[in-house]
């Protein structure tokens, strides 16, 4: 490696929701430390955390019917959904912070508040879902969830999916107000800016190649100009690999034995985007259905408005498909690539247990325009063909490890957070839920990889994020008025009622 290296204390590989939101912790616990951020796109939040890549979901498990599973006596274990509240929590406690303190400004050009449904048809649907609604609207976090299955109490609700439907099947949902969508390309814009201004220097159109660790244990990385076409070096102590898709192969190249015997398989996605303002006025909510069985749960069919560019749009998928890429501007070559001796009977080993996702993806990527339509109409029996268009969405690498639990080749779906025993090296692989919980993963790293400062920054973490170190749920008092904080702060009071 060259003598020529620029030393630095933090190295933030990708410009992304990730990056970003660790990158302003660090800078608020610790603003002398030098952090130069690596980008090989031209800008920040163009890859899964960019607004038309991902469903701008803030999730809360308020709709998400994925969260909650039957047990075989017939109750619902709604635990996942607790965890993944309890961590958006932490999110808008850390949004609702930065725009306090004038980090950033108007939140309403990151995040809007929305309704959050979820929907089931079929009376052994109806039935789960009332059971489900039971189960949860006792716990503080989904306060004020509703339920119905009156017709005419849902053609209020959600008037564009009731027109129309001809069939008598039974039909249920159920609602919470206090939802959002956001926008997290925006936000991680908004982000990269702040951070500029503190003195980040932020490197676009830099691609990291290699990395190595150096004999006093801190990282060497070779990073490509990719406009000026050479090679830059440089030194750190702690690096963060928020690559997205191109995180597994930076892991894979740091050698460490926490990397070994981990595999990505590539799932894309797909939207569809209404052109019809009009169709797009008629709806006001992010409705969640079931997924279909032998579909995997990140495909899970919604229907969303969303608010884009200052923008009231309608978005309906994901619908899964399957791309080598690892990144939406990756190589086709991207999972072969990713094949090492070490993870290869892991990988071989999922292939044989995921045939049934394997079969669902090559479905998927066959359907055509009108299939696709077909599902839709699940949802707006009314559709027509001409007032849809296609988008295509981000890459989705999930994991696929060794666990007790699953055995060798098991497909995760959540996100993991894979760290150097001496906590130099952190890397964040999977998607799920994703840049919604950025904020609880991002203090999850700074915990396992800083231990040593860790003790002496919780008094400013809990500045900035008050309820830290306390489960919500248990202090119903304070989650209201922490509800009704940032919701104030956040610009998210007016349309929602307050949890009372
Ligand atoms: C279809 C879909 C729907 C989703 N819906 C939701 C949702 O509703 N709600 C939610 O919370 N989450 C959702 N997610 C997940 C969410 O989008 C991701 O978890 C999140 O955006 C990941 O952020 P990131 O910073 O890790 O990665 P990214 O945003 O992908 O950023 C990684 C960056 O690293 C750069 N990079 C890669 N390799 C290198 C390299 N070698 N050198 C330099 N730069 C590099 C890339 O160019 C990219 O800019 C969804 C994802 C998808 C795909």
């Amino acid at each position: 490696m060259s003598n020529r290296k620029t030393n630095t204390d933090v190295i933030l590989i990708g410009a992304g929701i990730m990056s970003a939101t660790l990158g302003t912790l660090l800078k608020e616990l610790k603003p002398e430390w030098d952090i130069k951020v690596f980008e090989s796109l031209e800008k920040a939040g163009e890859e899964s955390s960019n607004e038309w890549n991902n469903a701008g979901t803030g999730h809360a498990a308020l709709c998400e019917l994925n969260y909650t599973t039957e047990k075989s006596d017939g109750s619902i274990d709604i635990s996942k959904a607790v965890n993944v509240n309890e961590q958006f929590q932490v999110s808008r406690q850390f949004w609702s912070y930065l725009v306090d303190k004038k980090l950033i400004n108007n939140p309403q050009d990151f995040i809007m508040p929305l309704p959050h449904m979820s929907m089931v048809q079929g009376e052994e649907n109806v039935q789960f879902l009332k059971k489900r609604h039971e189960a949860m609207v006792k716990n503080p976090l989904f306060k004020g969830m509703e339920f119905s299955d009156d017709p005419a109490k849902l053609m209020e609700w959600i008037p564009l999916i009731m027109n129309g439907r001809k069939d008598n099947e039974p039909i249920a949902a159920t609602k919470v107000d206090y939802g959002t969508d956001v926008n997290f390309g925006a936000l991680t814009r908004m982000l990269f800016e702040h951070l500029e201004s503190k003195g980040v220097e932020v490197n676009y159109k830099h691609k990291v190649q290699k990395l190595k660790r150096a004999n006093d244990g801190s990282w060497e990385v070779v990073v490509h100009d990719l406009d000026g076409c050479k090679a830059k070096y440089y030194n750190a102590k702690f690096i963060f690999l928020g690559a997205g898709g191109g995180s597994l192969e930076l892991l894979q190249k740091t050698g460490i034995p926490e990397g070994k015997h981990i595999g990505g398989f590539p799932v894309s996605g797909l939207f569809m985007v209404c052109n019809n303002q009009e169709i797009v006025e008629q709806h006001h909510a992010k409705v969640y259905g079931k997924a279909k069985v032998g579909a995997p749960p990140m495909s899970v069919p919604h229907l969303d408005t969303r608010y884009i560019d200052n923008k009231k749009s309608l978005l309906f998928g994901p619908f899964a498909g399957f791309s080598p890429k690892f990144l939406k501007t990756g190589s086709n070559m991207d999972l072969f690539a990713s094949i090492k001796p070490h993870n290869l009977t892991t990988l071989l080993a999922a292939g044989v247990k995921e045939m049934s996702l394997t079969k669902y993806l090559i479905q998927q990527v066959l359907l055509s325009k009108e299939q696709r339509m077909e599902e839709l109409r699940e949802f707006i029996p009314n559709a027509k063909s001409e007032d849809w268009d296609i988008v295509i969405a981000g890459q989705r690498v999930q994991v696929i490890k060794d666990t007790e639990k699953g055995g060798k080749g098991t497909l995760q779906f959540g996100t993991e957070v894979i760290t150097a025993s001496d906590g130099s090296v952190a890397a964040l692989l999977g998607a799920s839920p994703g840049a919604s919980t950025a904020v609880h993963v991002m203090l999850e790293v700074i915990k396992k990889c800083f231990p040593d400062q860790h003790k002496e920054w919780e008094p400013k973490i809990k500045e900035m994020i008050p309820s830290y170190g306390l489960k919500l749920m248990d202090h119903p008092e304070l989650l209201q008025e922490l509800h009704n904080s940032t919701a104030h702060t956040l610009g998210l009071s007016e349309k929602e009622p307050v949890l009372s």
